[in-house]
């Protein structure tokens, strides 16, 4: 993706400074994470259902465990990728802008 041009600040009329909101992208891994942690707790369920009926009794605790943590994983990353990626179009749509120099916000 090419770096976005930055514009000037109004204020101080240098784009040193200036930095591209980015409460989307914060705001999207977040939701995305927790998106994912809630799969992870589908993956638990299935993976007991999956380990109690190839090995009934020991099956269950060890599906559960091994389908936790590999809906887990799977869940967090692709979740928190997914949002942090949406977030970023957001950030990127709405072009807001932020000076670090005199803390103004303005529109790009
Ligand atoms: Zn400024």
């Amino acid at each position: 993706m090419p770096k976005m041009q930055k514009p000037k600040c109004p204020n101080c009329e240098t784009s040193d400074f200036v930095v591209l909101i980015s409460t989307g992208e914060k705001m999207g891994t977040f939701a995305g994470t927790g998106i994912g942690a809630a799969s992870a707790v589908a993956g638990a369920a299935k993976g007991a259902a999956i380990g109690s009926f190839a090995f009934p009794g020991v099956g269950t605790a060890i599906g559960a465990t091994a389908g936790a943590l590999m809906g887990a994983i799977a869940g967090v990353t692709a979740g928190g990728y997914a949002g942090k990626k949406l977030g970023q179009q957001i950030d990127e749509s709405r072009k807001l802008f932020r000076c670090n120099k005199c803390s103004n916000e303005f529109p790009g």
